[in-house]
């Protein structure tokens, strides 16, 4: 076994370049000395989701990991990944991929390993509830467990946004001083229009109602 040390002041994001996890990278910075990202290149709808991050990264000068993880298109064609499909409002969404967030939190760890980050924080969220299992509290809880067993470390796995909807998010974002630039460089819209989106897909109504309740909140102090 490899005797180390996981430096607790050092952080990694799970990124996707979208609102929720870029309000992630602005929490990390505020808590750790040293922040790093990681993206997973999966053939996103958008080739542009994944030049948003690369973007954002630049911009805010961290070190960004891409993993290609294009193997999760032979597992579950569907419609993140078959641009022909439609995306429907079932309960579970036909986005779905069966084990994606066990894989790419996995691979999280395998890298925060190498990285010698202690913490991984990740912006899923059990509020808005996508129907992901994958995504609930109880579900990152067991697998931080697993992860810190297969490894023999203590990682912290993080996940700021499990509670807030989605206009908490937006409070969120601008208590870190960062609400303007998360609406304006960020890409939520299944249609891959950036800032506030197409307005007609399931992401948009979600991220834009919860904008809207905010800042009427916000305006009403
Ligand atoms: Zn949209």
């Amino acid at each position: 076994m490899i005797n180390m040390n996981l430096k607790s002041n050092k952080a990694l994001v799970v990124f996707s370049g979208g609102q929720d996890s870029t309000t992630c990278l602005f929490h990390a910075l505020e808590h750790y000395d040293e922040v790093e990202l990681v993206t997973f290149n999966y053939g996103q709808r958008h080739a542009l989701e994944i030049k948003v991050a690369k973007s954002i990264a630049k911009e805010q000068g961290l070190k960004h990991h891409v993993l290609d993880m294009s193997l999760l298109s032979q597992l579950a064609p569907n419609a993140l990944t078959d641009h022909h499909m439609q995306i429907e409002d079932d309960e579970i969404p036909n986005t779905f991929v069966p084990a994606r967030n066990l894989l790419f939190m996995s691979f999280a760890a395998a890298l925060a390993y190498q990285i010698e980050a202690k913490h991984i924080i990740t912006g899923v969220c059990e509020t808005d509830f996508s129907g992901y299992p994958d995504c609930r509290d109880i579900f990152i809880k067991s697998l931080n467990v697993t992860i810190n067993l297969s490894m023999d470390q203590d990682f912290v796995i993080h996940t700021p946004l499990m509670w807030l909807d989605k206009k908490q998010t937006w409070a969120l974002a601008d208590s870190l001083g960062q609400l303007d630039y998360i609406r304006n460089n960020t890409l939520t819209c299944y249609e891959g229009i950036m800032t506030d989106g197409c307005g007609e897909c399931p992401s948009c109504k979600l991220r834009n109602a919860g904008l809207k309740a905010y800042l009427t909140e916000r305006g009403a102090r």
